[in-house]
């Protein structure tokens, strides 16, 4: 507000030719002035005025006559006091200084004031001075507009396009809604964006409010009433998302946030913004569909799930992964993969230390470990074994955040392989080893004695002696009966680190690792004593039998496991040679 009250330098003159020219002059000079004039008698009264001011007063809506010949214009200014809104300030001010310079207390002044209309915003400012040499005393007032109105224009609509660019440029609509009551809501403006929005246009809406209500999604209505009754009620931000059905028949999820503020009169006026959230709820949406379906495959796959910190300890376990390990979560949270408790094993039976966990490769190395298969004793000391599967997973940042490990239970997979195998290396007849089973464990004690020159390891070949005659006195079944009793004995003699191998149709070998020589002979010897001894039953017979043995210990110059047992081939051929039931190294 630009208002001033300055006195002003020189008072109106008057030329003494000019004065002498009379009424008509003066009218003609006033009325070709654009301000608007006005003289004033000692009290105040109008007694004369130009055009402009005639004009001003008309085109102000003024009431015939109201301000013009006659009437006080101490008055004038006293009503504009007392009824305007607009300016009051103004022409409270400035009744009293006019009523110094008429009673003569003041010379003059100079008054700067506002007086917008409905259409503009105009400023003016008013002069009165007495003149000079006049008796009685007279003062003239003179209002001049010093509104530039190109310029206020100009401006008003540079604001009001930067107020367009401004709210178009904003992805979705600038509003401003007038809450009369808690359900009575009237937009007073809406930008641009609304079209794009919801196909409505801010003509439509500024009409009524319920043109968009109407497009809200049935679902969403009753929490929207609620929503806009509580901003209401509180006076607060509202906030709210709800969904429209576009007249295209499209469906839009609607972001609502305004911040209030009180109206002129009753209510609340929120200013805020509406944005088409579309795109962010379907992510969300997804988001929260795959979170489900993965947390339900989490809780229900049959593998087990584990997830582990950078250090290796485990921070999440699915129901599998306790079931497969025997173990509850309490037992699991926390636990490392190089725990101690754990206790692993290979497939061949040798130790898995925790450090070549896959989780724990996973973690050393960053790549992913698949197929990686363990033995895990479970606290009821039965044995589960496990195919794991181990994949680092990076943050946004690329650095190793966990380790997530899973494993289906392939303890019966397991098992039927080592049953596989076991029966493929075993003698059907005598549940002793078969040639196979006796080549594979040969070929590996003659290795680790090659490499541990200390270590000799013993084989014995045992042939049982007529053992034909067994057969063609008691039949096949008999022979079957003694071939599985010479087994029985065979095992009981020896250890279990040791093997017995059923190498023919009734010959056998035993292989005694780290057994010297002696110890190897003293083994053959009482097992011979032992087979001469027994008496076996058959079909109320007894059956007696003996068994030639030949010994032989792996030679540091052996080429192969051949050589050994071509040895102790030949050293039985000498205990048959000898007179059979004996021993030969
Ligand atoms: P020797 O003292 O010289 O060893 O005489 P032997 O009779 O024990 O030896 P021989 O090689 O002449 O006979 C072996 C017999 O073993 C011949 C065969 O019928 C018998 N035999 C081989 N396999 C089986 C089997 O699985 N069951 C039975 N009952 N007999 C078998
Ligand atoms: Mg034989
Ligand atoms: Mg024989």
């Amino acid at each position: 507000m630009l208002n001033r009250n300055i006195e002003f330098e020189g008072a109106p003159r008057y030329a003494p030719a000019a004065d002498q020219a009379g009424e008509p002059f003066w009218r003609s000079v006033l009325d070709s002035l654009s301000a608007r004039i006005c003289v004033l008698d000692e009290r105040g009264v109008i007694l004369a005025v130009n055009q402009a001011w005639r004009r001003f007063h008309h085109e102000n809506g003024g009431a015939p006559g109201a301000a013009h010949e006659g009437i006080n214009y101490l008055d004038v200014c006293e009503r504009a006091a007392s009824t305007s809104a607009v300016g009051s300030v103004d022409a409270r001010a400035f009744g009293p200084l006019l009523a110094d310079v008429l009673a003569g207390r003041r010379e003059r002044f100079e008054y700067e004031y506002e007086c917008h209309s409905p259409t503009e915003q105009r400023w003016f400012i008013a002069r009165v001075a007495h003149i000079e040499g006049a008796e009685p005393r007279r003062v003239v007032v003179a209002h001049k507009d010093i509104t530039s109105p190109g310029l206020v224009r100009e401006q008003l609509r540079e604001r009001e396009a930067l107020l367009v660019d401004l709210t178009a440029s904003i992805p979705g609509a600038v509003f401003r809604l007038l809450g009369s009551s808690r359900d009575e809501q009237t937009f007073l403006f809406v930008s641009q964006g609304i079209e794009a929005l919801c196909g409505l246009s801010p003509a439509v809406l500024c009409r009524d409010a319920r043109a968009l209500w109407n497009l809200i999604d049935p679902r969403d209505r009753d929490a929207h009433a609620r929503s806009l009754r509580a901003a209401f009620d509180d006076a607060s931000p509202w906030e709210h998302e709800f969904r429209i059905r576009s007249p295209g028949g499209v469906v839009k999820w609607i972001h609502a946030t305004a911040t209030p503020k009180p109206a002129e009169g009753e209510g609340l006026v929120w200013t805020g913004l509406l944005t088409d959230v579309s795109a962010k709820r379907a992510v969300d949406d997804r988001l929260a569909a795959s979170e489900s379906t993965y947390r339900t495959l989490f809780e229900t796959v049959p593998q087990g799930v584990v997830y582990q910190d950078p250090s290796g300890r485990i921070t999440s376990v699915n129901p599998a992964a306790m079931r497969i390990l025997g173990l509850t979560l309490d037992q699991l949270q926390g636990r490392t993969s190089i725990d101690s408790r754990w206790r692993s094993v290979h497939e061949d039976g040798t130790d898995f230390p925790g450090e070549e966990h896959p989780s724990m490769v996973a973690l050393r190395t960053g790549e992913p470990v698949r197929n990686v298969v363990m033995g895990v004793r479970r606290p009821d000391d039965t044995c589960v074994w496990i195919l794991i599967n181990a994949i680092p997973l990076r943050g946004e940042d690329g650095a190793l955040e966990q380790v997530y490990a899973s494993f289906e239970d392939i303890t019966q997979r397991v098992s039927l392989e080592q049953e596989l195998k076991r029966q493929a290396s075993t003698d059907f007849l005598t549940g002793a080893a078969n040639r196979r089973g006796l080549m594979a464990r040969l070929d590996t004690e003659f290795r680790r004695t090659r490499r541990l020159s200390a270590s000799s390891c013993a084989v014995l070949a045992l042939d049982l002696d007529h053992f034909k005659h067994i057969n063609d006195t008691f039949g096949h079944a008999a022979g079957d009966i003694v071939l599985r009793h010479l087994a029985g004995r065979a095992q009981a003699c020896i250890r279990d680190t040791d093997l017995l191998a059923r190498t023919g149709g009734e010959e056998f070998a035993v292989l005694l690792p780290d057994t010297p020589v002696a110890a190897a002979a003293q083994l053959a010897e009482r097992l011979r004593q032992d087979v001469e001894r027994a008496e076996i039953a058959f079909e109320g017979h007894v059956l007696r039998i003996t068994v030639s043995i030949g010994l032989a210990v792996i030679e540091p110059g052996d080429a192969g496991i051949d050589a050994v047992l071509s040895r102790a081939d030949q050293a039985l051929y000498r205990a048959k040679d000898g007179g059979r039931n004996r021993v030969m190294a």
